[in-house]
């Protein structure tokens, strides 16, 4: 038998998922659980990710006619208690503020003092808040559409952590539109759904399915709820961004009126959309392997790094002369619209040092040694490729030709998340296939099981919660278009066989 291949990240993938992806994390140096239970630390490996799908999402939101603002932490209790569905779906992770200030209490400890009258909480979202200034901001048509977006942090008090995926404090963005009619809000709606499966899929590099959540699904106090879903690589599914069709719900909650232009006066229609730091957790275990994680260029904290290899017998002032020119000349070029990202670690670790980078994920490697100095080369590894694949190229070439690679390397990470989609999902219209495709032990896939089961559902919230009880897999969404479906998106439900149902996407999920 081969000796097992030695990994950079231990646990693997196959042997322990979870684990794998805390590990990964750990080793990128992106970000750590805080002292704070439930909170993160995002260092700036991790950060400058977030930075980028920012100004990735605000290029777009501006495009469109979206303006940024900032709405207040707090929430009184009261504009919470507006909207009932709203109320009751956030109220068990709502983290409350009951007293203002500090007081010297036994043994000089400090206990809370100065209980407030009526107490605040933490924003989990907000709709309620920000539905407040809207009822001020609108009067008239005229003032119609609005549409703002915050990027925030907010609070949502959970049990079960998980970095990235699920803590207790997070960012994202939120936006907010109000507008005159139901059609003009309805198309918002999947306007910005689109935006953030542009930016998932190209910038990102992870492919997702759109659609629209089943009522049990959906966001508290929404008409309809739409998502992006993308399916990580244990096959589970991350709801990686929301748009939310509100209906008149919060306008009628929060009296957001206005006057219409034969002068009489409506409630006006909101939506609202978000996607958090969440979707950097979705990009780790879409494109991670067994050696950390993996950065699509696009998206990368940095695209490059140069290493000068200095031994004793080596002129290291022209070495480092060398890998600076080449830095320089690097920089001068631009991919995706940015300046290209150049990181020189001249630290000398040996191997060491080449492994910290590949677990970073950073997509390109450059090691520049005395003898690829005589050459005019330089010695480079994609982080797409084996770390035995590396290369030596002429000096220029490999400057003019960095852009190029990068995409390569980016349409390469897309290319292989949508095969390993597809290789996982199924076209299930037998129950007993349906309970095996979700059970680990499954004579069909030996070792592998789950993905993205499409199954027609006959849209009862029974049948529903039958199949999340038995199996614990949800409908993810009722897509727009299903992939790979082709003609037959109706059959007979999954769970009791009604006919001419809806093909939905089932899976387990984050
Ligand atoms: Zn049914």
């Amino acid at each position: 038998m081969a000796k097992k291949q030695k990994t950079a990240i231990s646990p693997t993938r196959t042997e322990n998922y979870p684990e794998w992806y805390q590990q990964a994390i750990r080793a990128s140096d992106m970000a750590e659980l805080s002292p704070v239970r439930g909170c993160m630390v995002i260092k700036p490996w991790g950060y400058a990710l977030w930075e980028n799908i920012r100004r990735e999402l605000d290029e777009r939101f501006r495009e469109t006619g979206v303006k940024n603002a900032y709405f207040p932490l707090f929430i009184p209790i009261t504009f919470l208690e507006k909207e009932a569905e709203h109320v009751e779906g956030f109220a068990k992770e709502c983290a409350v503020v009951t007293h203002h200030k500090l007081e010297k209490g036994e043994n000089g400890k400090l206990v809370p003092g100065g209980p407030l009258t009526e107490p605040l909480i933490v924003r989990p979202t907000s709709e309620t808040i920000i539905g407040d200034s809207f009822a001020r901001w609108v009067s008239s048509y005229r003032d119609l559409p609005m549409l703002i977006n915050q990027w925030a942090n907010v609070v949502r008090w959970e049990m079960r952590t998980r970095i990235f995926l699920r803590t207790s404090e997070f960012l994202w963005q939120e936006g907010h539109t109000v507008h005159a009619t139901k059609e003009e809000a309805k198309e918002r709606t999947y306007m910005m759904l689109d935006i953030y499966r542009d930016v998932a899929e190209s910038v990102l590099a992870m492919p997702v399915v759109c659609g629209e959540k089943s009522e049990s699904e959906k966001f508290p106090g929404a008409e309809t709820t739409l998502c992006i879903e993308a399916m990580m690589q244990d096959r589970k599914a991350l709801q990686a961004g929301t748009s939310h069709f509100l209906g008149q719900n919060f306008a009628k909650a929060s009296n957001i009126r206005f006057q219409t232009a034969d002068k009489g006066e409506e409630y006006a229609w909101t939506t609202s959309w978000g996607v958090s730091t969440r979707l950097i957790g979705g990009l780790i275990m879409t494109h991670g392997d067994d050696d950390g994680i993996i950065l699509p260029p696009r998206i990368a904290s940095s695209h490059v790094v140069l290493m000068p290899i200095i031994r004793k017998d080596t002129d290291a002032g022209a070495i480092l002369t060398y890998t600076h020119r080449i830095a320089d000349a690097l920089k001068k070029k631009k991919y995706h619209g940015r300046p290209v990202c150049v990181e020189i670690d001249s630290r000398q670790t040996g191997g060491a040092r080449n492994w910290e980078w590949i677990k970073k994920g950073i997509p390109v490697r450059v090691e520049i040694g005395p003898r690829d100095m005589a050459e005019n080369a330089v010695y480079v590894a994609r982080r797409d490729a084996s770390f035995r694949d590396a290369v030596s190229i002429n000096r220029d070439r490999f400057i003019d030709g960095l852009p190029a690679m990068l995409d390569e390397i980016q349409q390469n990470l897309f290319n292989r998340a949508v095969a390993f989609r597809n290789a996982n999902t199924r076209l299930i219209d037998e129950k007993e296939e349906f309970n095996r495709f979700f059970t680990p032990e499954n004579p069909d896939r030996p070792g592998i099981h789950g993905g993205f089961a499409l199954s027609c559902w006959c849209g009862s919230k029974a049948c529903e919660e039958a199949i999340k009880q038995r199996l614990n897999v949800t409908i993810r969404c009722i897509p727009h278009n299903l992939p790979e479906a082709g003609e037959t998106d109706t059959g007979t439900c999954i769970e009791c066989g009604q006919k001419a149902c809806r093909r939905v996407v089932f899976a387990k999920a984050y």
